[in-house]
């Protein structure tokens, strides 16, 4: 855990060693050893001070989740928490120097361990990350970061730090005045042990700013005209960022506003209350499962069949040049694969590489990337309207038009040129896979790689199961989506797959409440206040209310009497057959987009669906648009078109920025208590219709008193 000695001259050398991981962590066990090794050094008269520092290529990387994860006792963490921060007191209180030597990253935990010696030099390692990303997953940093940063770099600089969870170099780290000073890499320790010999040499007793006497907050504290006019700002932009959906981020300001009121103990022991509220909260509980283990857990491509021989891929094919078929050979380029971007003349395949280049353009302008990179990232663009160029392909995603007769030609076409192993994957985002397979010589081969659009931005990848394809080319898929830096998900066939048609339930709630006479803009604000991205009239404007139109045709075609109209159907009919509105890009939907000015609602919604004189609660709106969401998720497990609980929340995350602080759509379920989730279900069903009806799956598990999630 820790490796401890002591040179000649007594001074001890603390050093963090985790063993079996390549990072440091902190949890009981290893907070645990790190007190008793420093109360040893502290307390043995012949060392004069102590170097803390790491045997791995970083210094600390954080806390340990899963402990954090898995707490439940409150007052035994508040105690335990409490008990930690008395002893980072005793250590700056102590007497001797201490030094902190990071030689990487230092995030979190680790940072406050840092923040609690006296002296911190890092090594000048461009590799290196400072800072706290607690914020992200719903917690604040509780080991008296909130009051020890902003003491120290004031509570400007440090508002980004906490609140936002940004990390920074080394070179800023020094600017703002969280490490004293930095080295070349492998130079710290000496440096460090400097500063210790030269403090001991001067005879001065080390203290931390706040323990000396007429210590000031740099910039004034939160008292000052200054603070008060900088914490006032920022709870105002926190409510309009979050609508207060988020506790960490305003537990945060609370402890600097409170922590910076009074001296560092109180502060301290404020911290500690609000850091045990924050662990206990069902909101980072959520936010760590979905967003740490359910991501980490897609991105080890944990649900990959076995038995598979890891696909390396050196050349994709990509037809069509358009929208996505542009992003997704950026994405594809820039994981250092060559791609063979096909269109149906030379022309619409430049103009695909075309965007490629607007885009990295603005990278270089922005200083993100250098003209080098560029070129280097353009030379694997290779745009075509020759199929023959698709020779040599591992795997070829297609996205031309999502019209089965083309999506079927290019297949044919396809498969004449690449080899017998290879992947054909469609980026269709409504038809049937298997349908499509019966296009391709080799189904078996053939699958659904669902990107989501912006495709070199958004990184989730809804990867679909035909009833023909198999688990290698499944799992040879997955590794391409992993190649391109992008989070796969696995689910089977169905209408609209798992994502588009999840995501469609929120819209089609939005248009149900606009049919009964609910105000619009009340719509949209509470999908907001709700947590989502974009309220669903906004958003159907958006995706285009034609889509919605379209798809709702489609099925109809497709299902025929088995089909069930759903209000959507019925107001995006009515919206683009009878009115031509098709959305935010015919500059006409449920908002009108005036070019002199912002988006306004549409006036002649009003005369369309007439407002009622009694409105819904906005509690009452909010619990629609969710849960509709969460009953057609579980209905998609019931079916199996989603394998795991994990993956629809991951999937819902990424996809289409479901609320982090609800876990997902299965996770809000587990949140509320599958009993209570129940119960509103049969409520909303009874009021409402069917489409709130209960799954069987649900009134199963809660008769059982199951869980989705231990
Ligand atoms: P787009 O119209 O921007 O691009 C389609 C491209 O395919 C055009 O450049 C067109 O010239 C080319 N094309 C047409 N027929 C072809 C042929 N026979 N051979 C080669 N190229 C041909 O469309 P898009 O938005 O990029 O969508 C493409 C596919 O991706 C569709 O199946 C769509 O449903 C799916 N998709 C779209 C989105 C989205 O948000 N736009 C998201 C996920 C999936």
């Amino acid at each position: 855990m820790l490796n401890y000695s002591v040179d000649a001259e007594g001074i001890a050398t603390v050093e963090f060693d985790y063993p079996g991981k390549s990072q440091n962590i902190l949890n009981a066990a290893s907070m645990r050893a790190y007190a008793d090794t420093m109360q040893k050094a502290l307390a043995d008269p012949a060392v004069k001070g102590i170097i803390v520092a790491s045997a791995k290529k970083d210094f600390i990387a954080g806390g340990d989740l899963a402990e954090l994860g898995a707490a439940k006792d409150a007052a035994a963490f508040h105690a335990a928490i409490s008990d930690w921060h008395k002893f980072i007191r005793a250590v700056e209180l102590g007497g001797k120097p201490v030094a902190a030597a990071l030689n990487g990253s230092t995030l979190g935990g680790g940072m406050e361990i840092a923040l609690g010696c006296h002296y911190r030099v890092a090594a000048d390692n461009p590799k290196a990350r400072f800072g706290f990303p607690e914020v992200t997953l719903g917690l604040l940093p509780g080991a008296g970061g909130t009051q020890r940063v902003p003491r120290l770099v004031g509570m400007m600089a440090a508002a980004p730090l906490l609140m936002e969870g940004k990390r920074i170099k080394v070179a800023e780290a020094q600017k703002i005045g969280m490490i004293h000073a930095v080295v070349p890499a492998g130079e710290e320790r000496k440096a460090a042990r400097k500063w210790v010999t030269d403090t001991l040499a001067a005879g001065t007793k080390p203290l931390q700013p706040w323990d000396t006497k007429g210590f000031k907050i740099p910039g004034g504290g939160p008292n000052t005209p200054g603070g008060m006019q900088m914490l006032m700002a920022a709870n105002a932009m926190l409510r309009e960022k979050t609508y207060d959906n988020y506790p960490a981020p305003r537990h945060i300001l609370s402890c600097v506003y409170e922590g910076l009121s009074t001296n560092l103990d109180t502060g301290l022991a404020i911290e500690a209350r609000y850091f045990t509220n924050l662990v206990m909260s069902p909101v980072s509980k959520n936010m760590i499962r979905s967003l740490f283990f359910g991501l980490q857990e897609a991105n080890k491509l944990a649900s990959r069949p076995a038995g598979v021989p890891q696909q390396k891929y050196t050349k994709i094919g990509m037809l069509g040049a358009g929208m996505m078929g542009a992003g997704i050979a950026m994405s594809t380029a820039t994981a250092g694969i060559a791609i063979v971007l096909l269109d149906t003349t030379q022309e619409a395949a430049d103009k695909g590489k075309d965007y490629a280049r607007k885009q990295w353009t603005k990278q270089v302008q922005r200083g993100r990337m250098t003209a080098e990179a560029m070129d280097a990232l353009l030379a694997r663009i290779h745009p075509t309207a020759s199929y023959g160029d698709l020779a040599g392909c591992e795997l070829v995603v297609e996205a031309v038009f999502e019209k089965r007769e083309i999506k079927a030609e290019v297949t044919k076409k396809t498969e004449a040129v690449i080899a017998a192993d290879a992947i054909f994957a469609s980026n269709t985002s409504t038809l049937p896979i298997t349908g499509l397979a019966e296009a391709s010589m080799r189904p078996a081969n053939f699958i659904g790689l669902h990107f989501f659009s912006p495709a070199e931005k958004m990184p989730l990848v809804e990867i679909i199961v035909g009833k023909a394809t198999s688990d290698a080319t499944l799992a040879r898929s997955m590794d391409y989506v992993r190649a391109i830096g992008k989070t796969p998900i696995v689910v089977n066939e169905s209408r609209g797959f798992y994502t588009s048609r999840v995501f469609g339930t929120y819209v089609s709630e939005g248009m149900a409440l606009l049919e009964e006479g609910v105000a619009p803009a009340l719509i949209d604000k509470a999908g907001l206040i709700a947590g989502m991205p974009v309220g669903p009239l906004a958003l159907a404007d958006e995706v285009s209310i034609e889509l919605v139109y379209k798809v709702a045709q489609q099925t109809r075609a497709d299902l025929g009497s088995a089909y069930v109209e759903r209000a959507a159907d019925r107001v995006a009919g009515k919206m683009v057959a009878d009115l031509g509105r098709l959305g935010r890009k015919s500059g006409a939907g449920f908002y009108d987009y005036p070019a002199d000015g912002p988006k306004h609602l549409w006036t002649g919604l009003a005369a369309l669906y007439p407002v009622k004189a009694q409105q819904p609660t906005l509690e009452e709106i909010i619990e629609r648009l969710i849960l509709v969401q969460s009953v057609e998720t579980v209905r998609c497990l019931e079916e199996k078109v989603l394998r795991a609980p994990i993956d629809a929340d991951v999937g819902a995350i990424l996809g289409w920025a479901y609320p982090p602080f609800r876990g997902g759509p299965i996770g809000w379920l587990h949140t509320l208590g599958l009993p209570q989730a129940l119960a509103a279900m049969d409520r909303l069903a009874a009021q409402h219709g069917s489409r709130f009806a209960a799954p069987q799956l649900l009134r199963d598990m809660a008769a059982r008193g199951e869980r989705f999630y231990a």
